[in-house]
């Protein structure tokens, strides 16, 4: 490593890199260079680099990994935080949130709420997003004003919202905002047909030639309820993801959120086709939809990432949190305390993530030449003391405040909790005037 070639080197006193399950690097350090990850040094090769680089973080009392990957999430939800709680999801969905989306959806609406969502998640240690809305080019936007990595879910319902007809317009602002965007670095768009039960058949077609044609991944809600698959039985006589592989949609290209009610069949058929799941506990809790059985699936080879749902659903986009509540919920799922252990939450909050969104080979695990999207979380909290295995505390016992810093390509989205992208107190006017726009529409 020549004198001048170091941008930054960050120095941790432990270091996950995710590339073997468990392992845990002692005082070593990260070259970037381009936003890059030049080299993993060790402790020696460490104190050398120091002396020449540009800029020196030295994180005594830290463990550095791997940004963690949200692989669902709805970012401009975070304005219904708390409106309406406690209720089925189709209650939920028919009589409070969508009646709330139809009256104040709009471009500022998305913009602010996913800025809101992106400065929460940046404040956790979360560096890309999967996100699944309407108004594309506003979350596109409020990624690039984040500095965030962004995976822009373009939503495709068959009823008309106030962003859209039907299908076909969503489909077609979806193609249109991409073109719009094309050349943005961590900013790339989805197809997200919604769910089964807002999907038909010729859209999902559509979806799938599109997507082989333009090179596109997807998203889309399966097998979220009890409810959900039952309907698909009495309207298409088929489960949903039996009629989704008939379709044609199972494939690598496609993240499946929930995947919560799974027979043994398939769980097979899902690892077979290369589907990849996001699974979000907490928001499966909440709306009682029931426990995914993340253990069998991972058994089964299937790729299983970690992500919040919305903010509506949550409430909090803590990855933290939501990893700490997977490793526990697949306990209680099987009555088997060894089910999913600490290093493996971890890889499904990061490389798994990664794995989904196709972008393993450059994100997801610390590794020289992958992008620099790192994070630091402080162990010397009373909270997080002693620390025998760091792996064990970022699971079970760090919270999100403990996060420090966060890189994106080598780019420094917050340092000591200061967030060097967005403004909190700005934000906060923006919450509290939407706050009185939807209170004054609602009464
Ligand atoms: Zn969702």
């Amino acid at each position: 490593m020549s004198a001048t070639s170091i941008d930054a080197l960050i120095r941790a006193r432990w270091m996950i890199t995710v590339e073997n399950d468990g392992e845990v690097l002692e005082n070593h350090a990260l070259a970037i260079k381009d936003g890059k990850i030049a080299a993993v040094l060790s402790p020696a090769d460490a104190a050398q680099a120091a002396a020449h680089a540009a800029v020196v973080h030295t994180l005594d009392t830290h463990v550095l990994m791997p940004g963690l990957i949200n692989l669902h999430g709805h970012s401009a939800m975070t304005l219904l935080r708390g409106y309406a709680d406690d209720l089925a999801l189709m209650d939920w969905l028919n009589n409070h949130i969508w009646p709330a989306e139809g009256k104040h959806v709009s471009d500022a609406f998305v913009y602010d709420g996913t800025l809101i969502a992106m400065a929460e998640m940046i404040r956790g240690g979360t560096t890309t997003i999967n996100d699944m809305y309407f108004h594309h080019g506003a979350v596109a936007r409020a990624g690039i004003a984040s500095g965030m990595r962004t995976f822009v879910g373009c939503s495709i319902l068959e009823f008309p919202t106030a962003y859209g007809q039907n299908a076909d317009d969503y489909i077609e602002k979806a193609l249109a905002e991409r073109r719009a965007f094309l050349g943005e670095d961590r900013v790339d768009f989805v197809l997200a047909p919604h769910a089964p039960y807002t999907v038909a058949d010729d859209t999902f077609k559509k979806v799938i030639t599109l997507a082989e044609e333009e090179d596109m991944l997807v998203h889309c809600h399966i097998h979220e309820t009890g409810f959900e698959v039952a309907d698909s039985v009495t309207q298409h006589h088929q489960r949903p993801l039996a009629r989704l592989k008939q379709l044609g949609l199972l494939s690598p290209r496609l993240t499946a959120a929930h995947m919560v009610h799974l027979s043994d069949d398939e769980i097979e058929l899902a690892a077979r086709y290369g589907v990849n799941v996001a699974h979000n506990p907490a928001s499966n809790m909440k709306l009682a939809s029931g426990i995914a059985p993340v253990a069998k699936m991972l058994a089964a080879g299937v790729n299983v990432g970690i992500g919040t749902d919305g903010a509506a659903s949550n409430n909090k986009l803590d990855m933290l949190a939501e990893t700490r509540l997977a490793a526990l919920l697949a306990k209680v799922g099987t009555l088997e305390p060894t089910a999913v252990p600490a290093a493996t939450a971890i890889r499904m909050a990061t490389l798994n993530g990664a794995k989904a969104l196709g972008i393993d080979d450059k994100v997801g695990s610390i590794k020289a030449g992958k992008q620099a999207d790192v994070i630091a979380i402080d162990l010397s909290a009373l909270e997080t003391a002693p620390v025998f295995d760091p792996v064990s505390h970022v699971v079970y016992a760090a919270g999100r405040e403990q996060v420090s810093h966060v890189w994106v390509d080598g780019q420094c989205l917050m340092a000591g909790r200061q967030l060097e992208t967005l403004n909190t107190n700005d934000l906060l006017g923006r919450a509290e005037d939407w706050r009185a726009r939807i209170q004054a529409r609602t009464a």
